[in-house]
């Protein structure tokens, strides 16, 4: 099921976007919870981490992190940065997209609660 995040994709909603391949689109989380928050994610509709199928998804897995180190380096914060992916409500994922979070520019706290 499509979600806001495929709106964003094909630009019917406008989001700072950072960067965009043919296969990745990352962009400014509407709500930071840190000085640097960018949600990475695949273009391609896959809910959260259990539709993942390592294999077949191996190639976009690996393209999203090195999105994030780019993306790390360019925000200057790749001496410290948390990725984090929610899956499922009870993990707090609330868009059924699957997205990293990139977060950055202050302390962050483990665990994280
Ligand atoms: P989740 O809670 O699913 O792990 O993360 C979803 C994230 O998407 C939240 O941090 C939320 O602030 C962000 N978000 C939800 N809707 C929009 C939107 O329309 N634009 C942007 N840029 N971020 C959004």
């Amino acid at each position: 099921m499509s979600t806001i995040f495929s709106k964003i994709i094909n630009k019917e909603i406008k989001a700072d976007i950072v960067y965009e391949s043919d296969k990745i689109l990352a962009f400014k989380d509407i709500n930071p919870q840190a000085p640097v928050h960018i949600l990475i994610i695949p273009k391609e509709e896959i809910a959260r981490v259990n539709n993942l199928d390592g294999k077949k998804h191996s190639e976009l897995l690996g393209e999203m992190f090195d999105a994030a180190n780019k993306i790390a380096r360019e925000q200057n914060i790749d001496d410290g940065f948390r990725l984090v992916i929610n899956s499922g409500e009870k993990a707090g994922q609330s868009v059924f997209h699957l997205h990293m979070h990139l977060l950055g520019g202050r302390i962050m706290n483990w665990p994280p609660g």
